[in-house]
């Protein structure tokens, strides 16, 4: 990699510490021209590795920007809280994911954020679980929607 400093094509790892918890290497790199220090991390890009599989038997591609907005939209109730917190709360998802599944659907990626939302903030997973219409991590994919026509009961007596 090339120095952040004096652009030098030349720099070597000083120091590297794998993170036990997420699939993350911390690393330090020297500059050998300019002798500069500055840090690195290296993550598995879910983009790159797996898929999404769709329900109509397409693909498409991980969106990171994409989650880190629908994390945020699940703050309204904590501007502060999406400006501090969806960008590594969406790295969360993306690692869990990486390291969980062998394959990924939009359902999955739902499931997970909203399970790391409720470790983090109670209120933006119920909000999330609202604006994606999740009723609980249980529920299958492509099951219709059991919702029957109620005739004429509990009709409120309005006048
Ligand atoms: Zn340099």
């Amino acid at each position: 990699m090339f120095c952040i400093n004096c652009f030098h094509k030349n720099t070597s790892v000083a120091n590297s510490r794998p993170n036990k918890k997420q699939p993350q290497v911390w690393r330090r790199r020297t500059c050998s021209q300019c002798q500069s220090t500055f840090t690195t991390y290296e993550r598995p890009s879910l983009a790159d590795n797996k898929p999404i599989d769709l329900s109509d038997g397409s693909t498409d591609t991980f969106n990171l920007g994409k989650l880190i907005l629908s994390i945020s939209k699940a703050f309204t109730h904590s501007p502060d809280g999406a400006q501090y917190n969806a960008l590594w709360l969406a790295q969360t998802v993306e690692d869990t994911l990486s390291i969980e599944r062998q394959t990924i659907t939009p359902e999955d990626i739902a499931a997970t954020t909203h399970q790391t939302l409720k470790k983090f903030d109670e209120l933006a997973a119920v909000q999330y679980a609202a604006q994606h219409q999740l009723i609980s991590s249980t529920r299958k994919r492509g099951r219709p929607s059991l919702r029957e026509h109620e005739p004429r009961s509990r009709e409120s007596p309005s006048r």
